[in-house]
C-alpha cells in the first residue's frame, strides 16, 4: 500500500499509550498500521510524512495517510503503567554508551562507539553485578588500566554515577534520531533529578532537533 511520496520515512514515531504514556518507537510500516485499522486514539508533534494507498475504483480518490511524529493508540494498560515503576531496561553497549554521551567515565573524554567498553565498576570477580549502576562507559586504555580493580583499588575516579534509565530515558536512549517534539514529550516523563533531564533541556533550548551525534562504527 506504500505507494507515494514519503519525506522521511526512516524517522521513527513515538506511539504512547492513550493516557499519553511513552510506549515505543515504531517505524513507517508500524504507524500507517495503526492508522489504518483506526488505532490512532489521536496524534500529536509534526507531520512527518504522508502515505498514499491504492485508487478507490468507485471514487476515483486516492486513500492518504497522514504520519504525525507521536501517535497515541486506543487503550493504556494498567500493569504496564504499575510495573513501569519498577522496570529496569535491559543492558546494552548501545544504550549504555547513550546514557554516557560516549564519555570515557574515567578520563572524560569523548570516543566513536567502537573505541568504548563496558566497564563493570566493582569487577565482577570481586561480586560486582552487571547492572546499570555497576557499569560506566571506559575507553580501552582506561578499562585495561583499571583491570580488575575497583577504581579506589586503582586510584581512578568516575567523572558521573552511574544511573539505571526509568522507562521514558530508555525510549529516549533507544532512539535513532528523536525529534525536538518527541524529546520534549519525553523529557515530561523524566525526573527532574536525572542528569538526562539536564542534558535534554539543553538541547532543546539550543534548538538542536538531533539530539545527539551518533557514533556509529
Ligand atoms: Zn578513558
Amino acid at each position: 500500500m506504500l505507494a507515494g511520496l514519503a519525506s522521511d520515512i526512516s524517522q521513527q514515531v513515538l506511539s504512547t499509550d492513550a493516557a499519553g504514556m511513552p510506549l515505543e518507537w515504531l517505524d513507517y510500516r508500524e504507524a500507517v498500521r495503526l492508522y489504518h485499522s483506526k488505532q490512532v486514539a489521536y496524534d500529536c508533534g509534526t507531520l512527518l510524512y504522508s502515505v498514499f494507498g491504492g485508487y478507490n475504483s468507485c471514487s476515483g480518490t486516492r486513500s492518504r495517510i497522514d504520519v504525525n511524529s507521536i501517535i497515541a493508540t486506543h487503550g493504556t494498560s494498567r500493569s504496564r503503567t504499575r510495573n513501569r515503576e519498577r522496570y529496569v531496561p535491559p543492558l546494552n553497549n548501545r544504550t549504555l554508551f547513550k546514557r554516557d554521551a560516549n564519555l570515557c567515565l574515567y578520563c572524560g573524554m569523548r570516543y566513536m562507539t567502537r573505541d568504548l567498553t563496558r566497564d563493570h565498576i566493582t569487577p565482577v570477580s570481586q561480586g560486582g553485578r552487571d547492572k546499570w549502576n555497576n557499569v560506566a562507559t571506559a575507553c580501552r586504555r582506561c578499562n585495561n588500566f583499571k583491570g580488575g580493580r575497583t577504581p579506589e583499588q586503582a586510584a581512578m575516579e568516575l567523572i558521573a554515577v552511574p544511573f539505571t534509565p526509568n522507562y521514558a530515558e530508555y525510549i529516549y536512549l533507544k532512539g535513532r534520531r528523536v525529534l525536538a517534539d518527541q524529546m520534549q514529550y519525553l523529557l515530561a516523563h523524566i525526573p527532574r533529578s536525572s542528569p538526562l533531564h539536564a542534558r535534554l533541556s539543553d538541547h532543546l533550548s539550543n534548538g538542536e532537533e538531533i539530539v545527539e551525534v551518533h557514533f556509529h562504527d
